[in-house]
């Protein structure tokens, strides 16, 4: 999901709530020919009946590009697909004349509510990731850093990697305002966010901790590796070129061990620090606190 911008997110939160409406009306009509006996659509008699109906059409196309957990995706794919069996089995009693059994009925509502659920957490975790995400960069906000900093210091604490985290700030960011106006401020923060993402790596993350302060996690890092790291990225970002002015931006970099024996707190704190130093000695820098 990290790959969808912002617009992505959004456009996918509308289509699954359209896809939960597509199938709640399919049930309805289903409910019909079992109650009313209406004639059963022909393509509901099918076996690859799931992929005849609207939601199906739809999961097996558009959706694909919004599920980056492949096996969320085939779950989902599996779970529609016994819906219209268990549906198709029930039309078949039914268009024959016979009682469906109450113990069938139960089932195939287990079925149903299992693929709705899947759905709505789906729809769930979207709106999760949409709400913290930042209008402006497109990366996460600070809402939601704790939780996943705890995941990553939980990983830690087993004993199974390092991991580091990166507070940088912007150095006289506000000359930058005051000078350019908010609007050419905004283009730097984007810019400067694009270049910190393609410094890192697939697992390492970045998040907007501030107005012109980002933290970025690197999991698996010593704290003399994210120096390095951080220290290329301090190049790049003082080489950035902007189209409305010739100037030059720089920031200043702390880096600390999301240790396993403190709070995560406490790592940020330390981090934190360590960026003033930076600030103190001169910005455009990195320091590190070991
Ligand atoms: P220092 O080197 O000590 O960090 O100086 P600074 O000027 O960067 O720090 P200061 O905290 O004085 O100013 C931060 C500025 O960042 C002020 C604020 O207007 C600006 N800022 C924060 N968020 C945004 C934003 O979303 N857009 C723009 N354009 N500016 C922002
Ligand atoms: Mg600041
Ligand atoms: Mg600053």
């Amino acid at each position: 999901m990290d790959a969808l911008t912002n617009h992505e997110l959004q456009l996918g939160i509308l289509e699954l709530d359209h896809a939960i409406y597509l199938h709640d009306q399919w049930f309805r009509n289903l409910l019909k020919v079992l109650i009313a006996h209406v004639p059963a659509e022909l393509a509901d008699l099918c076996v690859d009946a799931h992929l005849h109906c609207s939601f199906g059409k739809w999961l097996a196309g558009d959706a694909a590009r919004l599920f980056d957990d492949r096996d969320e995706y085939v779950a989902l794919q599996k779970a529609h697909e016994v819906v219209h069996s268990e549906a198709r089995k029930l039309l078949q009693l039914s268009v024959n004349g016979l009682v469906i059994p109450p113990a069938e009925w139960d089932f195939f509502e287990r079925c149903r509510e299992t693929m709705r659920l899947s759905v709505l957490s789906a729809r769930d975790r979207f709106a999760e990731v949409a709400s913290n995400r930042d209008p402006l960069t497109e990366i996460q906000t600070r809402r939601g850093l704790l939780t996943e900093l705890r995941k990553q210091q939980a990983l830690v604490e087993r004993g199974r990697q390092a991991c580091a985290l990166a507070l940088l700030d912007l150095d006289h960011f506000k000359k930058v305002n005051d000078t350019y106006g908010h609007v050419a401020g905004d283009v730097v923060l984007v810019d400067v966010v694009q270049c910190v993402k393609a410094h890192l790596r697939p697992y390492d993350r970045i998040y907007r901790y501030g107005g012109e302060e980002f933290i970025v996690c690197m999991p698996d890092t010593t704290v003399e590796q994210a120096g390095e790291i951080m220290d290329r990225l301090r190049l790049s970002i003082a080489r950035l070129d902007f189209e409305f002015a010739d100037i030059q931006v720089t920031a200043s970099f702390g880096v600390a061990a999301l240790a396993g024996s403190m709070p995560v707190e406490d790592a940020i704190g330390r981090a934190d620090r360590a960026m003033y130093e930076a600030k103190a000695a001169g910005r455009n820098r990195v320091v590190l606190q070991r």
